[in-house]
């Protein structure tokens, strides 16, 4: 019987094959999870298939990064057991003190807060730009200091579009190692690594997982970085941040729907952009997708879909913002994003808590909406309650 090439073909079957060969002993057409933490040894060193520790590695954990790579486009997928870990892990390998790091001036609070915290006690410094201005992030390159430049797009939670292309260009003028975020859009909506990109970051918590049922990150190396690759996969084993076997199979379990759920996501979400614009007490719609957006030609041309992410600047300020937010009934106030279900959240005192006070501070009128994949009819009047309600 012939197995065929698992990481051959389209998007969707990539989701759905990559990494995820049948069971050879069984035929079981899903793999089966390995909880196990050790191997048994044929004789002392006699390992089988490299399998020694399930710290270094675990079947189930290298079905995923697999998947995870050919999503991509990339040579590596190394699974963490969270997004912030994976995060840790590259920066760690990346960065020494004296170094300075470029970041966006909206990305997710918990970067911004890991980067300044963390590795600020460590020398490390760092620049917030608009990286939706790609002459300022030009500017704020301290040529040869400058390791890393960190992109989110859309960004999280003004969903502003950064140019991936002419920033890889100028990381790789600047000799330095561009990274991708790219957890809002999703490899099923934005290939990053297509366009330049040195290395993509995935908090799989949110689309790729898909249920908000595991928490997960990632990342992914493009062709040109196997050194890099080879680094940080000794930092994953020697820091050991792993995510287990049963995350990992959950987590290659809602990959396997991504692409059409990012559909649905999409057109939720369109729908729902379209249904605040023009209504009197909203301030402002930012949707990519909306014609009006800054950012809506460049996000057509790097991205296949507009994706689920909505944020709404309510026109009476944060009293209105909090009302808003506390209104709805389908979309349900949590953090995090990128589920099946709908929620809404106040990032000012929620997800981006911890940027008060820092230039990377949200306004407080501003409500995060991730919208699911529930009927749009429900989720339609739910907006719509909400909104009469303030
Ligand atoms: C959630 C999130 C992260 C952090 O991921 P965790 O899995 O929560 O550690 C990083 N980037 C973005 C864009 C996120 O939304």
């Amino acid at each position: 019987m012939s197995v065929p090439e698992k990481s051959a073909g389209g998007f969707d079957t990539r989701a759905i094959h990559a990494g995820q060969a049948f069971d050879p002993t069984t035929g079981a057409v899903i793999p089966p999870v390995y909880l196990t933490s050790t191997y048994v040894q044929d004789g002392i060193g006699g390992l089988r298939n490299g399998y020694e520790y399930s710290r270094g590695g675990n079947p189930t954990r290298t079905a995923l990064e697999t998947q995870l790579a050919a999503l991509e486009g990339g040579i590596r997928g190394l699974s963490f057991a969270s997004g912030l870990a994976a995060e840790d892990a590259l920066l760690r390998t990346v960065l020494r003190p004296g170094d300075h790091v470029v970041i966006g001036n909206d990305v997710y609070g918990g970067t911004h807060r890991l980067i300044r915290r963390i590795f600020g006690e460590w020398g490390v410094t760092h620049s917030t730009v608009d990286t939706s201005d790609v002459a300022a992030v030009e500017a704020a390159i301290e040529l040869g200091t400058t390791k890393v430049l960190w992109v989110e797009t859309p960004s999280n939670p003004l969903m502003k579009i950064s140019d991936i292309a002419a920033l890889a260009e100028v990381g790789h003028e600047a000799g330095l190692v561009t990274v991708v975020d790219n957890t809002f859009a999703s490899p099923a909506l934005q290939q990053p690594i297509s366009l330049g990109a040195d290395v993509i970051v995935h908090s799989t918590t949110k689309y790729l997982g898909g249920h908000s049922d595991v928490i997960g990150g990632a990342l992914v190396f493009a062709a040109g970085q196997e050194e890099l690759a080879e680094r940080v996969e000794f930092t994953q084993f020697a820091a050991g941040a792993v995510s287990g076997p049963f995350d990992a199979f959950l987590t290659s379990r809602g990959i396997k729907t991504l692409g059409i759920r990012m559909q649905r996501h999409s057109s939720n979400a369109h729908a729902i952009a379209e249904r605040l614009v023009g209504h009197p007490g909203v301030a402002r719609v930012l949707y990519p997708g909306l014609p009006t957006h800054p950012g809506h030609e460049l996000a057509a041309r790097q991205m296949s879909g507009f994706g689920g992410m909505i944020s709404i600047e309510l026109a009476g300020g944060a009293a209105a913002a909090r009302r808003f937010a506390e209104s709805t009934r389908v979309f349900q106030l949590a953090e995090s994003l990128g589920g099946v279900e709908s929620l809404v959240n106040y990032p000012s005192e929620m997800t981006h808590a911890s940027v008060r006070g820092t230039e990377a501070e949200v306004p407080e009128s501003i409500v995060r909406l991730s919208v699911g994949i529930e009927d749009v009819d429900d989720l339609l009047a739910d907006i719509d309650q909400a909104l009469a309600a303030l």
